[in-house]
């Protein structure tokens, strides 16, 4: 196919995570010819360290909240001793046996994916690349190494990723002192976790430990954990955090982190000293954009080294493109996907929507789930659009009744007047499933009353959304006060 072109496209890709996974399958569809250069394996960080080995963890986390929380439901455990009296038996966590499961589970991800991209005919590359002038992506071993290979080619799509931020006065060891991808090295749990950063990455790890059986220790520097989320979800999960057992520690802001023998010692900027037996960083990441051309080609970079791109993914060079966590866009591992399309579909003139950053759906894994999408209720309180607010306690919804679950809400953000779905939030169990009819609403600009038609099964916990969106009927009329 060529796509009004006078001979096939040739379209060099850098970087195998999502976005460009994504990039050279929506290349390969349009019939251009894709080349793919990898330097680690298909699937990136996401596949690798980040998203399948976080979520396999987090999916046994909860396998341990179900079997505790079971006890609500009148299912009880007993192990019967030698004198024939019930014992009640503890859960224990194998913490060699889940890393290998999810390593494996990562291993076999990343190798289907593989596998998909040469069936759509891309070759695949193993190798460092690095953009040479703007029509060429030469390849090496490594960086610095010898170039082995040379890609003439008419677009670029560069989606390279990022690593974790390394602070030098808390230099992870791979030993005591981890970044998240160093965590699955690890054969038996830590006795004492101390997690420094609150924000999704920390969030997750802290949670998902602390219900593995962990005693954990969460630094934030921040007044509350989740800073970037809905206040009341932030609230709902450090109140969950401390009953759990965690010690939250607000406002205190790590120093810097040290070995002390066989564990580690955090200190913290205002002199207090936090003692345990290991220590996770999670303190955000920085672009792997460094040493791949980019300067030569002329490709803007922001301070922090992330390239700007605008809403296709194009760079201010017209034919290369960027996508994904090395981009100005939110690092999560679907705008990296929706990117890679949208950059190939702009590049060889297929239909092309801009992305919109603002109906980007989000969750935070922990227990309960965060999820979120479009206009949220602190943009209302601060002017930036007029909403109204409904929320609805989960506790009130039959199925969660019926399902034991105490925790959660469901809250949506309509425009007054018209009475759009601009956004929500969703906290509970699989939040990340429930947000998806909302996403669909702010997408599509259902109205309040729109979504209230569509049919929830009962009982469901969906149909505390139709609940929300009903009683939102006279913000659609414009009367609601
Ligand atoms: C712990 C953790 C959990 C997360 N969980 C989620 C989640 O649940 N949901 C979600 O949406 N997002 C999640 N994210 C974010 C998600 O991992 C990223 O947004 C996603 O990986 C970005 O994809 P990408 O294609 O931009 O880059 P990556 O997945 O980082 O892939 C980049 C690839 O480029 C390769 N590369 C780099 N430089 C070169 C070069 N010069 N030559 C050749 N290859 C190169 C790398 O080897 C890598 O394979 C999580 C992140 C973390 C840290």
């Amino acid at each position: 196919m060529s796509f009004g072109f006078e001979r096939t496209q040739r379209v060099a890709i850098i970087g195998g995570g999502p976005g460009g996974y994504e990039a050279a399958l929506a290349a390969a569809q349009l019939g251009a010819e894709v080349t793919l250069v990898e330097r680690a394996g298909v699937g990136g960080s996401a596949v690798i360290t980040d998203v399948v080995p976080s979520k396999s963890l987090i999916a046994t986390a909860d396998a341990v909240v179900a079997i505790r929380d079971a006890e609500h439901l009148g299912v009880q455990l007993f192990a019967r001793a030698g004198d024939g009296k019930p014992l009640r038996p503890e859960v224990a966590v194998n913490l060699g046996a889940v890393n290998r499961r999810l390593l494996a589970l990562s291993r076999q991800q990343s190798e289907d994916m593989r596998s998909a991209l040469v069936e759509a005919g891309v070759r695949v590359v193993s190798g460092h690349g690095r953009i040479d002038d703007d029509h060429a992506v030469v390849v090496s071993a490594g960086a610095g190494g010898t170039d082995f290979d040379r890609i003439e080619t008419d677009t670029v799509v560069v989606s390279v990723g990022a690593s974790p931020r390394q602070l030098p006065s808390a230099m992870p060891d791979g030993e005591r002192i981890l970044t998240w991808t160093q965590l699955y090295d690890m054969t038996a749990l830590p006795e004492h976790l101390i997690v420094v950063g609150s924000g999704v990455t920390g969030a997750e790890f802290a949670s998902a430990y602390m219900n593995l059986g962990c005693r954990v220790t969460l630094v934030s520097s921040r007044e509350r954990v989740l800073p970037g989320e809905d206040a009341d979800a932030a609230a709902l999960l450090e109140a969950v955090f401390t009953r759990g057992g965690m010690t939250v520690l607000s406002r205190a802001r790590a120093d810097r982190v040290e070995r002390a023998g066989e564990g580690v010692r955090v200190i913290l900027a205002d002199g207090r000293v936090v003692e345990g037996s290991h220590c996770l960083m999670a303190v955000g990441s920085t672009p792997n954009t460094d040493g791949i051309g980019l300067e030569g080609a002329g490709v803007e970079r922001t301070a922090s080294g992330h390239i700007r791109v605008n809403r296709v993914a194009r760079t201010s060079v017209p034919n290369i493109y960027a996508v994904g966590d090395c981009t100005t866009f939110p690092p999560l591992a679907s705008v990296a996907a929706m990117q890679g399309r949208t950059a190939v579909f702009h590049a060889l003139g297929d239909v092309v929507i801009p992305m919109e950053p603002r109906r980007i759906s989000a969750n935070v894994f922990t227990a309960p789930e965060i999820a979120t999408v479009g206009w949220q209720e602190k943009d209302v309180a601060d002017g930036r659009i007029d909403g109204a607010v409904h929320k609805l306690p989960l506790a009130a919804n039959p199925r969660a009744k019926m399902m034991g679950i105490r925790e959660g809400f469901v809250k949506i953000i309509a425009q007054r007047g018209s009475g759009t779905v601009i956004g929500g939030v969703i906290v509970g169990p699989r939040a990340s499933d429930m947000i998806y009819p909302v996403a669909i609403a702010v997408e599509r600009r259902l109205t309040v009353d729109q979504l209230s038609r569509a049919f929830a099964v009962y009982p469901s916990l969906s149909g505390s959304i139709t609940d929300a969106v009903r009683a939102m009927h006279m913000v659609e009329r414009g009367d609601e006060d």
